[in-house]
């Protein structure tokens, strides 16, 4: 089965086309045959195709909305240009399976998507005004594309932390505004957090039920997850993604009376500081300069700027902090994991986090933090032989569970990981 995968933001489309099918699921045998970027959408979009042994392909052209993208992008799919192995016409792709980031409380488990689950998407647009309505028009343009005959599935974020116990996902806050409002705790990343859960299961021959692992998925938006008895317990983001550790522009956790202090002393409005704490704080904010971390490194570097150590060094202490944290409140874990493209990625930083750790039984080893030890085709392992807690790498996919989701519900088998 062909499985093309959406992720549509509000300016961006990513795309994969992943083979899969159940019996590859078993095997873990599926595989990526295409992928691809569109940035920019509604200008001079810049576009990027990737196929698997082919040079990358980087046009700029005119991109008017999302279904104009999705169009482009499937016009490349079936041509002889991205030769792609086994699909030659739209009848080639055989499901869609669309990220989709907020599901509230109701939408916990990926699903085929009909009238009825796109009217419960909507409803979640109060929770994630940036980010819903971009994955509805992605929804509503593939459908338009491919025709009703082409089963949808919907993935969320939100859906891995659905296992949250009340203690966690609760804010101190009147609790009316949770009844009346369903102001809580959602968390993000939860399919990052799944995928590397699975991973490590997988490695280590485990059930499901004996992952007591903490994730940390440190990209531009980052996040820490607590992953106990193979569910997630605990995760940094909340209500939104702002919530948590600090990342490339969002500020993360912050006292919430500096909203009111700010509108006040800057004479702004509160929509103006929330664009703010969304959009020029964490490491740009701190630094001044940028809010990408390996830029930040190199400034850090070669012109010892105070303020790139000074943003790096918070961006540290704040995931220090939640991995303390989640060790008490997990009682111990087997594993700490890196992922997303700076825990992935950057061998300083993830050093820099780890080092004090020890007491928690992190023995991070120096040489392996380089180059990480592969102990399998998707893990790296990056602490010493007899570490009480490992401490592993392990590249995400999202794409790669959206695909096998979509491929267990349009056959209606429960998703299972
Ligand atoms: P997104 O959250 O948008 O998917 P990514 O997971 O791709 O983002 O992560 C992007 C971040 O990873 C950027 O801050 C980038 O600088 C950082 N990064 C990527 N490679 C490296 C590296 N080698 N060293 C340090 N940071 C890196």
């Amino acid at each position: 089965m062909n499985v093309f995968v959406l992720n549509c933001g509000s300016s961006t489309l990513k795309f994969q086309v992943v083979e899969t099918d159940l019996p590859l699921i078993e095997r873990d045998a599926d595989r990526r045959l295409a992928s691809g970027i569109i940035e920019r959408i509604g200008t001079q979009a810049l576009v990027k195709y990737e196929a698997p042994g082919k040079p990358a392909v980087r046009t700029a052209s005119p991109v008017r909305d999302h279904r104009a993208g999705i169009d482009m992008v499937l016009r490349w799919v079936i041509s002889d240009t991205s030769g792609i192995e086994g699909i030659r016409s739209m009848a080639d792709i055989h499901a869609v399976g669309h990220r989709v980031v907020h599901g509230g409380e109701k939408l916990i488990r990926s699903v085929g998507i009909d009238d009825d689950v796109i009217h419960q998407i909507e409803d979640c647009i109060e929770l994630a005004p940036l980010h819903n309505p971009a994955n509805l028009k992605g929804i509503r343009a593939a459908r338009e594309l491919l025709g009703d005959g082409v089963p949808q599935v919907a993935v969320f974020d939100t859906a891995f932390h659905a296992t949250m116990p009340e203690r966690s996902y609760l804010y101190g806050i009147p609790y009316q505004y949770y009844r009346r409002y369903k102001i809580r705790r959602y968390g993000f990343h939860g399919t990052s957090h799944r995928y590397v859960s699975y991973r490590y299961r997988k490695w280590k021959s485990l059930p499901r039920e004996g992952v007591d692992i903490i994730s940390l998925h440190l990209g531009n938006g980052a996040s820490a997850c607590a992953v106990q008895k193979g569910e997630s317990i605990d995760t940094s983001m909340g209500f939104t993604p702002l919530e948590g550790l600090l990342m490339g522009t969002r500020c993360g956790d912050i006292d919430p009376s500096i909203v009111e202090f700010l509108t006040h002393m800057e004479g702004v409005s509160v929509s103006e500081v929330d664009t703010m704490l969304n959009k020029s704080s964490g490491l740009l904010g701190i630094s001044g300069l940028t809010g990408d971390m390996r830029e930040l490194l190199e400034e850090e570097e070669e012109k010892q700027d105070r303020r790139a150590r000074l943003a790096i060094d918070v961006f540290c202490h704040r995931v220090r902090k939640y991995v303390g944290a989640y060790f008490a409140e997990m009682g111990g874990a087997q594993a700490v994991v890196f992922t997303g493209g700076i825990g992935e990625n950057s061998a300083v930083i993830r050093e820099r986090i780890c080092k004090g750790l020890e007491c928690l039984g992190m023995r991070l080893d120096a040489e392996r933090n380089r180059a990480p030890l592969p102990v399998s085709p998707h893990i790296g392992v990056i602490c010493e032989d007899n570490s009480p807690v490992e401490i592993c790498v392990i590249p995400t996919n999202e794409e790669l569970l959206i695909a096998r989701d979509t491929v267990r519900c349009v056959h209606d088998v429960p998703r299972r990981w």
